[in-house]
């Protein structure tokens, strides 16, 4: 990772976007602009003692999407350990370091047709990857199967749901594997070949980014290998 100086940024919003997640906007503090990153990419975050040395830092993926930027970035972060429940503290004009961007895990510009597959959190790099190819490119062929434990655990699901609506070359689906008494219109159980198939005809003519826990990534590599896909060309990953 080439060391890049990390630099002072100011939380211009804080809130709740997800049972158990929350969405931290950030602009640079001295009102300079903010660098050039590409979707997909993270950042280290550095959260400060009172005294200025840092207390701890941690890798968050950029949520929001270049083409879209109004200056600043939005992490979501989901609660975890000590750094997530300190970092959910942070009010509006705090400042914390930012050192970035980093990461390989962006966007290609070959295929035709995008296949997006994560789970939990890792949307946030796919929401990015996605906002952008779609400002860019309205007609965009992509479709995106995400994953989670529970209703309330969808991050960005309004707004999942609005691309779709908008894009008609945009398919979102919503996989659940946990239980719910609500009506559910998306998929129900874990992703598996056959619900994969449903909804990527032609499985080896698409490129393919996959974001989530390793056990999510691995199961998904292995569908794609059966289903014919060169994973070492064609797919993507990144794990969190
Ligand atoms: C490329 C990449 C992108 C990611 N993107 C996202 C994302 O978009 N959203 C998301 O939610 N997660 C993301 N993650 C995961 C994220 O980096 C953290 O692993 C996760 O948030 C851990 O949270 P935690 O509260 O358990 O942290 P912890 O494991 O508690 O701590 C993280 C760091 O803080 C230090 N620390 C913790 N407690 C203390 C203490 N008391 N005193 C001193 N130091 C301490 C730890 O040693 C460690 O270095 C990403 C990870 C990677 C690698």
């Amino acid at each position: 990772m080439a060391i890049l100086e990390p630099r002072k940024f100011r939380v211009t919003e804080n809130r709740n976007i997800a049972e158990g997640v929350f969405g931290l906007k950030l602009v640079p503090a001295d009102g300079a602009p903010l660098f050039v990153y590409s979707a997909g990419q993270f950042v280290m975050l550095h959260l400060q003692n009172p005294d200025g040395t840092v207390w701890a830092k941690a890798a968050y993926s950029i949520a929001n999407a270049p083409a879209e930027s109004d200056g600043s970035i939005l992490l979501a972060i989901r609660l975890r350990g000590d750094f997530t429940h300190r970092a959910e503290l942070l009010k509006v004009g705090d400042t914390v370091l930012v050192q970035g961007p980093y990461g390989r895990f962006v966007m290609g510009e070959n295929a035709e047709r995008n296949v997006m597959l994560a789970a939990g959190i890792g949307i946030t790099p796919i929401y990015s990857m996605l906002r952008e190819k779609l400002a860019t490119d309205p007609e965009a062929d992509i479709v995106l199967l995400y994953s989670n434990r529970d209703v309330s655990s969808f991050t960005f699901l309004e707004e999942l749901e609005a691309l779709a609506e908008k894009h008609k070359g945009f398919s979102f689906v919503a996989a659940l594997t946990g239980e719910t008494d609500d009506p559910w219109k998306g998929e129900r159980g874990r992703i598996d070949e056959v619900i994969f198939r449903k909804y990527v005809s032609e499985p080896a003519a698409a490129d393919y980014y996959l974001c989530g826990p390793s056990d999510f990534v691995t199961g998904l590599t292995g569908i794609l290998e059966s289903c014919g896909v060169n994973v070492k060309i064609q797919a993507h990953k990144e794990v969190f």
